[in-house]
């Protein structure tokens, strides 16, 4: 999951560590929770599902952090005008 950012190197495998265990922890509570009839796992086991989700989302929103800025994502007001956060006014 390299997305060509110096240094991301040991981060990337962090993240791939963690989907890979809390998706495991999932499976497990999941097959558990069917096993035992238990709620509780199965509900911990959606639990860690959606960490699943959120840390496979991490990387593209770390990529998405670091665009440049645009002309379009400046500042505006309600009216849709250019904002001048610095003017006072
Ligand atoms: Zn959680």
């Amino acid at each position: 999951m390299s997305h060509g950012f110096p240094g991301n190197g040991a981060f990337d495998r962090r993240l791939r560590a963690n989907t890979t265990l809390n998706g495991a922890i999932a499976l497990a509570e999941f097959a558990g929770g069917l096993f035992s009839g238990s709620l509780t796992l199965l509900l911990d086991a959606g639990h860690n599902l959606s960490d699943v989700a959120a840390v496979v989302l991490a990387p593209w929103a770390r990529r998405f952090s670091q665009r440049p800025p645009t002309t379009r994502s400046r500042l505006r007001d309600p009216t849709g005008r250019a904002s001048r956060p610095f003017s006072g006014s």
